[in-house]
């Protein structure tokens, strides 16, 4: 389930045109080379940025866009013009761009050489005026693109290319992303319906139902010797007074049949409901659980959006070390000025984001029906987090992004059969709260200490999606301002 990140690379395009003569377009690409290997040599990028020479003509700057468009392994373009690039040149090759595009606003230099600048030097590094003529462009063609402004070499900048280059490997995952549903969504609920077809055009999601008989006949099929060998796995990975008990063992043969149904479809993200166990014993939770820190998407309740979600999360974060899970908004402590929210689930939380190794546990499930599952039971680590969750507005799709500071959870709550997390929202309960509420944010959500509000807002800006933050700074009457007028401008749009 690993190197997803690592199949992508980024292509630095760099425009002029021939006014400047040879000598200089020479200079041009070197400076060009020399910055795509510093930047690669940085360490901080998760993928590779690809040098292409020099683009001086219309034709030059299509086909190379053309190559980009038809390169499945291309994430995206960064474009920069250390010269000026008239940008008429551009239009036809924008026009037909379908990858994310990021500008670069930087420049070969870091400091004017005193002694030595002329206008020779001035008509080599001159960004500071071709960047303004690309950037016209851009907006005069409405283009959604990421603008990264800075040196090239300041950290600063390489994070947020780093970032963005995570955004974009996430809306290449998007686009190919294939969601099992076992069986329908939870009865009435309202959060977790959509439309499916306008995910898959928007999203690329292909979103389609199997029925959980089926899980159950292919569940019959297990070897005793699979269970054997994913038992172990278990071992490695958690702690359990016994590994042989009989629920953990049905969870591993409800892992194993899931997996296999999925990984057959090509699937990378999974929803299932207590309302439809047909033929099984359990509602998976270990094995749900165990799944999510494989790295496949989890929704519970039939919630098909935050299971394709959680995949997104976990697949343009990979390699950090902070994890991302399914989350419920589950209950408070409201301690005046330390307000604080319980997450869970029934059962199904990540162990990608335990503060310790997480326990196998068996208890009774008081939902459903069925026999006691086992589940891993484990605090959430402390950091910064968001909580984000996709809503449906009816012709629109809405992320909504809550910045949040998990903690240590102040009580140890020996009677909780599950995994929990703590955090304070900010910018406090009140307007968070408040503000999700407004916003119709769900009570579901994907839950990360990777992926920040910028690194989704960048998501979403390269999906057409409506972009909500609610973090430092955001207040409820600012935030109503902007949905009532949102929803002005996305009805024009569509
Ligand atoms: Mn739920």
């Amino acid at each position: 389930m690993s190197g997803a990140v690592k199949l992508y690379n980024f292509w630095f395009l760099v425009g002029s045109q021939h006014l400047y003569g040879e000598e200089t377009l020479r200079q041009v690409n070197a400076h060009a080379a020399e910055m795509v290997g510093g930047l690669n040599e940085s360490g901080s990028l998760p993928c590779a940025v690809v040098f292409k020479p020099v683009l001086t003509t219309p034709d030059a700057i299509t086909g190379v866009i053309r190559e980009a468009n038809n390169d499945p392994s291309c994430a995206g373009v960064i474009t920069w013009m250390h010269t000026f690039s008239p940008s008429k040149m551009w239009i036809a090759g924008l026009s037909i761009l379908n990858k994310p595009y990021c500008h670069l606003h930087t420049q070969f230099n870091r400091n004017i050489p005193d002694a030595q600048i002329d206008m020779d030097f001035m008509n080599l590094n001159q960004s500071a005026h071709g960047d303004r003529e690309h950037g016209f462009i851009g907006a005069r063609m409405r283009l959604p693109r990421k603008i990264i402004v800075g040196y090239w070499r300041d950290e600063a900048v390489v994070k947020q290319i780093a970032s963005w280059m995570r955004s974009a490997v996430g809306a290449a995952f998007s686009r190919g992303l294939k969601v099992v549903r076992f069986g329908d969504n939870m009865r009435q609920v309202a959060v977790t319906e959509g439309d499916k077809v306008e995910a898959q055009i928007r999203l690329g999601w292909q979103v389609n139902t199997w029925p959980v008989g089926d899980l159950a006949g292919e569940m019959s099929k297990v070897a005793e010797g699979d269970i054997d060998a994913l038992i172990s796995e278990y071992g490695k990975r958690y702690s359990a007074p016994s590994f042989e008990s009989p629920p953990i063992r049905y969870q591993a043969r409800e892992e194993i049949a899931i997996r296999r149904m999925l990984d057959s479809e090509g699937a990378r993200a999974f929803t299932n409901t207590f309302e439809d166990l047909h033929g099984m014993e359990q509602l998976p939770g270990l094995a749900s659980q165990d799944l999510m820190g494989l790295g496949y998407g989890y929704g519970g309740e039939g919630d098909w959006k935050t299971a394709a979600m959680v995949a997104i999360v976990k697949a343009m974060t990979e390699g950090m070390p902070g994890g991302s899970s399914f989350m419920e908004d589950y209950t408070y402590d409201l301690t005046p000025g330390n307000e604080l929210s319980l997450g869970a689930h029934m059962l199904e939380v990540c162990p990608s984001i335990a503060a310790d190794r997480p326990r196998v546990e068996v208890h009774p499930l008081g939902i459903g029906g069925r026999n006691p599952p086992a589940r891993l039971v484990f605090e959430g680590r402390a950091g910064q987090a968001v909580a984000a969750s996709l809503v449906d507005m009816g012709g629109r799709t809405r992320l909504i992004v809550s910045e949040a500071e998990a903690v240590k959870p102040i009580y140890r709550m020996p009677n909780l059969p599950v995994a929990r997390v703590m955090w304070r929202s900010l910018p406090s309960f009140e307007e968070a709260a408040k503000c999700w509420i407004l916003a119709g944010g769900a009570h579901h959500t994907v839950f990360s200490y990777d992926a920040d509000a910028v690194m989704l807002e960048d998501w979403a800006d390269i999906m057409g999606v409506e972009f909500v933050r609610i973090g430092r700074g955001t207040t409820y009457e600012s935030l109503k301002k902007e949905l009532f007028m949102a929803d002005l401008a996305w009805k024009l749009r569509a």
